[in-house]
């Protein structure tokens, strides 16, 4: 089985390089918090599956092939002949600002149904780790059913639970997403978010101060928040520990959490202690900050000391 395996949507991704409205050229890519992961964890030499649904279209295949050709497994993704791969258009507005505009209310990737869940888990043996996050069940009912699924097949084989909790305001509300999310943390072994995402993770009318340790106290082995260009804490029953955001020329914040996940799970799967887990996920995270796309970015295992080389370095 693979190292990891996740689920979710990926949408052919069209990057622009000022107002949208006023046309111009738009570069092809494609795009997906957790193939994002995905990515950045077969960069690093971990096998990694993803499942999710396409459309049988063209879009579909770049979507595909591009995964593929990242080294990720595609063999548990499916085409559905019914309904179109998703849009997302990133419009860089302002040198600090990307407006992202989503073509994708009825993708084939919204349509992700449980029935698709048991073919990613089915190998010889099953993945260490399922990740997800709270983008997927924000599609709509069948994902979110999917996901439930997931989260259940993981419980039954051993598998360690990841979740990031990526909320998307454009796609739910807050109360929508602590309804469904609060539902999944006696699952979750690891759990990211930032700050402001932690609230959502807690059960109803409990304590809403200190909510790491109360997530932590009710079971959840690992408790990690991003802090932008603050770095990261992890929290678990024995410590809280920061780790400061590596120092880099700050590009394209987009794809910054995604590629902290694959930091994080890569040092995870190679059975290191938490502060090189963290210590790892800053360095993705800067990497994807400090590069244009949300994965093209990531680096192999080889590439992780580049950091921190002062400028005008060459690598000869
Ligand atoms: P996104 O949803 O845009 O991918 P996020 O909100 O999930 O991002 P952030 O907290 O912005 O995640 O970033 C994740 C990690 O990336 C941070 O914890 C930090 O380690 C790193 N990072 C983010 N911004 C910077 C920066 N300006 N400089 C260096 N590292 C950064």
């Amino acid at each position: 089985g693979p190292d990891v395996l996740t689920l979710g949507e990926t949408m052919v991704a069209l990057r622009g390089s000022g107002p949208l409205k006023l046309g111009g050229a738009m570069n092809v890519s494609v795009a997906g918090a957790e193939s994002n992961v995905a990515i950045g964890l077969a960069r690093l030499g971990h096998t990694v599956r993803w499942a999710g649904a396409v459309g049988d279209d063209e879009a579909g295949e770049l979507v595909l092939r591009t995964l593929r050709a990242e080294g990720v497994d595609v063999t548990a993704a499916t085409r559905d002949p019914a309904a179109p791969t998703g849009l997302i258009l990133f419009e860089p507005r302002l040198p600090e600002v990307t407006r992202v505009h989503y073509y994708r209310a009825g993708s084939a990737g919204s349509r992700l149904s449980p029935d698709d869940v048991p073919a990613a888990f089915a190998a010889p043996r099953p993945p260490r780790v399922l990740h997800l996050t709270g983008i997927t069940p924000a599609l709509g009912p069948s994902a979110r059913d999917a996901c439930r699924h997931a989260l259940r097949l993981a419980r039954e084989h051993g598998t360690e639970v990841c979740l990031d909790v990526n909320f998307r305001s454009r796609l739910w509300s807050r109360e929508e997403a602590a309804a469904e999310l609060r539902e999944w943390i006696p699952y979750v072994d690891v759990l990211i978010a930032s700050d402001d995402e932690l609230p959502l993770c807690l059960p109803e009318n409990g304590p809403t101060d200190a909510p790491e340790k109360s997530l932590v106290d009710g079971g959840v082995r690992e408790v990690v928040v991003k802090l932008g260009a603050d770095g990261a804490t992890a929290h678990t029953a024995d410590a809280a520990l920061h780790a400061p955001a590596r120092e880099v020329r700050a590009v394209d914040a987009v794809g910054a959490g995604d590629a902290f996940v694959a930091g994080y799970l890569s040092a995870l799967l190679d059975s290191t202690d938490v502060p090189t887990r963290l210590d790892r996920a800053v360095t993705t995270g800067a990497f994807a900050v400090a590069s244009h796309g949300d994965w093209e970015g990531a680096p192999t295992r080889a590439e992780l000391d580049l950091l921190g080389s002062g400028p005008g370095t060459v690598v000869r």
